[in-house]
């Protein structure tokens, strides 16, 4: 068996195509958020040196095929510009994955991470594009043998897999509404995307276990905002309310720093959504920078985030799967990854913004009471509808 043809989607979906307004980030429809510079579909912080968003949903979808006529899908998260990752599959990853077994998964990733290494691509769109190219490999492989995904890649530790539910905000009434709202849909997990200061932060993290009290489990993250010193301060503080972590405190690259944060703190510091490869997980793991990792298996794929999970199990540390602006695709192969990961923690959904991702698939995929339940479904569990896939696509330039 051998692919025979490679094809990438990136797609858009957005209020102009589909009737609820969407939601690209984990922040959640509509926040009140710090003023933005607004480029049209795009917007960015005036405040802060801080991500990029889309107004939109967007991200690429990668479609390989066999002689034997087998189809896998794969997504390649890209949460702005998702033209960049399928020009990436189309000029590079095609060549690099034509005529080869399909399952000679590990094999064919560390041929084309290695294509790009020596020019000083080893993370970002490139890697992005071969995790989208490696799921869509694993799908394959499960529609060939029958079987899910997580029964070939370490087989199944849990039925079920935990989320918490992400939301954002300003206000701390209003942060605290939207945390009812999400425990009266079932998650006994929460996740506050905080983009105010540290007193800030404290004061909507005091509104809102005032109101859902002390059963649910709380975090927050505060996507890079802090320094040193005001992480330290900030989590005693939430350590004070039973807070689970406290997410992103400060800049990636200052792995002393975040060091320093997580010794000088008793709850968990949760860091590496950024980071798409055991190479860049090294060194934090060594010097104890996270309690808890959060890879992102849209950036991964399924090949890379085991061995990042594995490389983090030899250091006692649990995983926290990032999935913020990932499309459907992204959000069923974590849940795959999740059902085969051993220290496997807790992993991220976005309840609202979950229809919307899942308008590409023939069914829906919806999570119940705050977990996804694990299928024996083949490949990733989910079949994406190629009519319905046309209406999202990605106007070319
Ligand atoms: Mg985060």
């Amino acid at each position: 068996m051998k692919i025979t043809d490679v094809r990438a989607y990136s797609i858009r979906i957005s209020k102009d195509n589909f009737a609820t307004p969407a939601s690209s980030s984990s922040h959640g429809a509509g926040e009140s958020r710090p003023p933005v510079d607004d480029f049209g579909d795009y917007f960015i912080d005036q405040s802060a040196f801080t991500s990029i968003y889309s107004h939109h949903h967007e991200t690429t979808l990668i479609r390989l095929e066999t002689d034997t006529g087998v189809v896998g899908w794969g997504e390649a998260q890209s949460p702005v510009a998702p033209r960049v990752t399928r020009t990436i599959v189309e000029e590079l990853v095609r060549p690099l994955v034509i005529n080869r077994d399909p399952f000679d998964i590990e094999a064919i990733w560390t041929r084309a991470y290695g294509a790009m290494r020596e020019r000083g691509h080893p993370t970002g769109f490139y890697v992005d594009a071969l995790g989208g190219m490696d799921v869509a490999l694993w799908d394959i492989c499960g529609k060939v043998t029958g079987k899910p995904i997580h029964k070939l890649s370490g087989g199944r530790y849990r039925d079920r897999v935990l989320l918490y539910a992400g939301m954002g905000g300003t206000d701390p009434s209003d942060v605290a509404d939207k945390a009812e709202y999400h425990v009266g849909h079932g998650y006994k997990a929460l996740k506050l995307h905080l983009l105010v200061d540290r007193d800030g932060v404290a004061d909507i993290a005091a509104a809102v276990r005032e109101r859902v009290g002390s059963g649910i489990k709380l975090m927050v993250d505060v996507h890079m905002r802090q320094t040193v010193s005001s992480s330290i301060e900030l989590g005693r503080r939430l350590e004070g309310l039973d807070f689970t972590w406290l997410e992103s405190p400060i800049v990636p690259d200052d792995i002393p720093g975040q060091a320093e944060i997580a010794r000088s703190l008793d709850m968990a510091v949760a860091i590496g959504e950024w980071s798409r490869t055991r190479y860049e997980m090294r060194e934090a793991f060594e010097r104890r920078a996270y309690d808890i990792v959060m890879h992102d298996i849209g950036r991964t794929g399924i090949t890379e985030g085991k061995r990042i999970a594995t490389l983090a199990d030899t250091y006692n540390i649990p995983v926290a799967p990032h999935v913020g602006g990932g499309g459907i695709l992204a959000v069923a192969a974590t849940v795959e990854f999740s059902a085969s990961c051993p220290n496997f923690m807790i992993m991220e959904h976005s309840h609202d913004a979950n229809a919307m991702k899942a308008a590409i698939l023939k069914e829906p995929y919806d999570p119940v009471d705050g977990y996804f339940h694990v299928t024996d479904k083949p490949g990733l569990g989910v079949e994406v509808d190629e009519t319905k896939l046309e209406r999202f696509k990605f106007p070319d330039r």
